[in-house]
Parts: C-alpha cells; structure tokens; sequence
C-alpha cells in the first residue's frame, strides 16, 4: 500500500508533516514532498493520521 498526493487538492499547510515528518516534507517553496510513499509497520499509524486529519483530503491510501 501507498500514499499518495493530490496536488490539485493539498493548499501545503503542512498538518501531514507535523503528524508524519518521515514521511512528508514542505520543501521552500510550500512544494510537498513524498519521502516514504510505501506503508510500512513502521509509518502506518502516522500516514492514516495524515490521511485522516488532511483538511483537504488530497491523501489517498491504494
Ligand atoms: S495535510 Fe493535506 S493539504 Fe496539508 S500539506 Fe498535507 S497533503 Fe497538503
């Protein structure tokens, strides 16, 4: 499984990045960034947070 961004949809508030900096970062220009698109044991409480809490619901788990 992965996690995967609609840019069409993310306003880059960054709420994923504080719920799961492994995972996502805000790169100086407000581009987000996918560092760990795989869910693995290890980041998949955080990234269904993110998917969760994203107020634009531009995170997809497929
Ligand atoms: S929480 Fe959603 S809108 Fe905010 S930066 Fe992450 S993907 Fe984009």
């Amino acid at each position: 499984m992965k996690v995967t961004v609609d840019f069409d949809q993310c306003e880059a508030n960054g709420i994923c990045v504080g719920i799961a900096p492994d995972v996502f970062e805000l790169d100086d220009d407000d581009n987000l960034h996918v560092h760990e698109a795989e869910v693995t044991e290890a980041n998949r409480a955080d990234i269904e947070t993110a998917v969760a809490q994203c107020p634009k619901a531009a995170l997809k788990l497929s």
